[in-house]
């Protein structure tokens, strides 16, 4: 027997700096937007998830400041007892507007709305159908939730079918789970065919719409407003920290649902309530998301105006189908995703190299932001064609 009970805790780490996983922070400077300080480099940053700007916002940050001043920097308690603020009620009606849902649920997290959720609606009797580059705190809810989990190839409508018309009959309740931008590749669920094959087999369908909240649909609602989809019975998950530059999670559909969640989902009920600050943060967001569609708007056309950049500068590039701000090429190796991302930085460019096991091949993922500037988006594409074009070709 060893005598130390965590010498494997080196080891392991010594195996994964061994496949170049390795990985630790870095330190951001000052406010958020789309240029940055990193470690006392200034650098156009494409790694936020903050698409509209609004991390930095001074409306933002005044009414998390006023919302401190009047509540106070805890909510001190879950929200059943003593946690629960007239904020998160008007916070909760705002998403649910938005959405055109009945009710929402403000949760203290994304990951926890999705693990809270998902672990209430099935359980040991019941089929998980999980497409395979779903979000890691879907698969980890689907884990906890205690159901038989089937994960289809990523956006494979035909053999979810065949999935479902074999398994669905075995088990009580089914839940379809989708990201519905995919966060690593930005990429759309094919939601309209996911909603037919739900209502066709008597399955839930949960939607995570983390990166499309604010980002698509004419209202920023969401992928279910850019499809049509808006109010059919499905259950929505978002989050407060992305477009909506705060912090915490949410759930949005039926108020049956919502109040069912209010007393079945343990991640919301054992865990204090989300705090004033990020409520009211959040809560100033979906108000301007509302009032400033010039924004989203502003955002589609850096987007546009990148890929046709990439198409005209870097044909060889091979960037994944993307239909969101999310672009990314794929590289050969992680050794490579490592270089070309120390090169970019190296060049005032923060573009992250995402390896496995976060993805299964390799790549540098790129956000684009609102408040990106032509300047920035075409001192990328000059970057790119300088520095890694004969890495990626
Ligand atoms: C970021 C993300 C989450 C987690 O949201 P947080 O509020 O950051 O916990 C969940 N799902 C997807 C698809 C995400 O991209």
């Amino acid at each position: 027997m060893p005598t130390d009970p965590y010498t494997w805790l080196e080891e392991s780490l010594a195996t994964i700096h061994r496949a170049d996983w390795y990985r630790s922070v870095q330190t951001i400077h000052g406010l958020p937007g789309a240029t940055v300080v990193l470690s006392e480099q200034q650098v156009i940053n494409f790694a936020s998830n903050d698409y509209l700007g609004l991390a930095g916002d001074e409306r933002l940050i005044a009414a998390a400041i006023t919302a401190i001043k009047e509540f106070g920097t805890g909510s001190t308690g879950s929200r059943l007892l003593s946690g629960h603020r007239e904020l998160h009620r008007e916070l909760e009606e705002a998403i649910a507007s938005t959405k055109q849902t009945e009710d929402s649920l403000v949760f203290s997290s994304g990951y926890l709305a999705n693990l809270g959720t998902i672990a209430a609606l099935v359980g040991k009797r019941d089929l998980i159908l999980s497409d395979q580059y779903n979000h890691s705190s879907l698969k980890n809810g689907a884990i906890l939730s205690g159901a038989a989990i089937l994960e289809y190839p990523h956006c494979d409508i035909a053999e979810l079918k065949t999935q479902l018309s074999q398994q669905r009959q075995n088990y009580r309740r089914c839940l379809i789970l989708t990201d519905s931008v995919f966060s690593m590749d930005g990429d759309l669920c094919p939601l309209p065919e996911l909603l037919d094959l739900a209502d066709a087999f008597n399955c839930m369908l949960l939607v995570d719409e983390a990166h499309a909240t604010g980002v698509l649909g004419k209202t920023g609602a969401g992928c279910v407003e850019h499809f049509g989809c808006t109010g059919r019975q499905l259950i929505q998950i978002g989050t407060l920290s992305k477009a909506l530059g705060s912090l915490g999670g949410y759930v949005a559909g039926s108020s049956t649902l919502i109040d069912f969640l209010r007393n079945r989902a343990p991640s919301w009920i054992y865990t204090t309530g989300l705090s004033p600050a990020d409520t009211a943060a959040a809560l100033a967001a979906i108000k301007i998301v509302q009032q400033e569609p010039q924004r989203r708007v502003q955002l589609w056309r850096n987007i546009d105006y990148l890929k046709k950049l990439i198409q005209q500068h870097l044909p060889n590039l091979k960037l994944l189908p993307s239909e969101s701000p999310i672009l990314c090429f794929q590289l050969h190796s992680t050794t490579d995703a490592l270089k070309a991302g120390k090169q970019l930085r190296d060049a005032g460019i923060f573009a992250p190299a995402i390896r496995p096991p976060t993805v299964p091949t390799s790549r540098i993922r790129i956000s684009v932001m609102a408040t990106h500037q032509t300047a920035h988006l075409e001192k990328l594409v000059a970057v790119l064609n300088s520095n890694i074009a004969t890495t990626v070709s």
